[in-house]
Order: C-alpha cells, then structure tokens, then sequence
C-alpha cells in the first residue's frame, strides 16, 4: 500500500500532504510539477520554492517520504485544466516505480465552489487521463483515486496546518517577483480574495 501525491505548493495539497502523513505509515510519494504556462509568468516559481519549503518542513517534522519533480512549460493559449495534467503525469509517475505497488493515487481539492464552472467534467476527464496512462502498464490491480481533503473547506485547511506551513505556502495565482526567492501577493487574483474572505491574509 502506498499513496501518490500531487504537491502543487500550495494549502490544500500541502495538508493532503500532513494527512497522508500522519493517518498511518503507508509510504507516500510526493511528486510536483513545475508547471510553467501562459496564466502567469512567476506563479510556477514561487510555487517550486514553496513545494521544496513544504517537503522539507513535513520531513523534519513527521517522516521521510518520496519526493520527485518534472517540467511542464506549456506557453499556448490553451493551458487547460491542472487536474487533467497531474493525472496525465501521475500516471507515469505511478508507473517510474512499479515494485511500491502505488495504489491510491490523491488528489489535494477542497470542498470549494469551483467557480470556473464543469467541475464534475473537470473531474471526469481527469479520472479518464489517469486510467488511460495505466492502460499499457500491465498493473494486477486498479489504483484508486482519493481525495484526502475533499471535506475541508479553505477555511479548515488553514486552521489545520501548522501555522509554519501556512505562512510556507503559495496560494496567489500571480505573484509579484521581489527578489531572493520571495514573492508578493498579487492582492486581486480569485485566490488573493478567498483568502481575504476567510481573514487569513
Ligand atoms: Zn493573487
């Protein structure tokens, strides 16, 4: 039994990423993204640095784990839907380590209103992505897909984490570059506001 994680630097993978953690001693593989696309041309580095800050927090303060990186630098117009590039990359992460036997394959969403609209298409697509990566791959079972933080609100996600892992975290959707590795929030992005909303900026 072991559990692949998408960590995109971010609250709510970052407290999937606590959970898996601290809920049993199944291993867990953690693997981000660096996805570089035409949204915003420095929210993919103030999210790389936050994903090694968070690694290195939950592995000083809970156990070792597996954490693993690839490249997506995709500058067209259409950069489309991340839950469908994490399946897609999942997959062959899930598949780089056949003898761990990955068989829960989790997804960091939150109970929120996804306000982009055709979520539950959103999810279906992703689902199909990651079973079609599989479909070569000769598995003796089907990997499940699960949602460790999918009953939390933002609100509960940040009252649940560490309160060193919530200033760590990366949530604004545009960053402003400052120099030496740090950013400012944006103040107007959809994720600026939530967290505006909730009080926790
Ligand atoms: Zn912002």
């Amino acid at each position: 039994m072991a559990t692949l994680l998408m960590l995109s630097g971010g609250a709510d993978s970052a407290a999937a990423l606590v959970k898996l953690l601290t809920d049993n001693r199944d291993p867990v593989f953690a693997h981000h993204i660096i996805i570089a696309d035409s949204e915003s041309p420095t929210r993919y580095k103030a999210e790389n640095i936050a994903c090694d800050r968070v690694v290195q927090y939950c592995r000083e303060q809970y156990r070792d784990f597996v954490y693993t990186k690839s490249l997506w630098d995709f500058q067209l117009r259409y950069f489309g839907w991340n839950l469908t590039l994490c399946a897609f990359v999942g997959a062959r992460v899930l598949r780089s380590f056949p003898e761990a036997k990955i068989n829960r394959y989790a997804v960091g969403v939150i109970d929120e209103p996804h306000s982009l609209g055709m979520w539950k298409e959103r999810v279906e697509e992703a689902q199909a992505t990651f079973y079609a990566g599989l479909t070569t791959a000769g598995l003796t079972y089907r990997p499940e897909i699960v949602w460790p933080v999918a009953h939390m609100t933002k609100a509960d996600v940040l009252n649940f984490l560490p309160p060193a892992l919530k200033e760590m975290v990366s949530f604004c959707r545009n960053p402003f570059e400052v120099g030496q590795n740090m950013f400012r929030p944006c103040g107007k992005c959809i994720s600026c506001n939530t967290r505006k909303n909730i009080g926790h900026i």
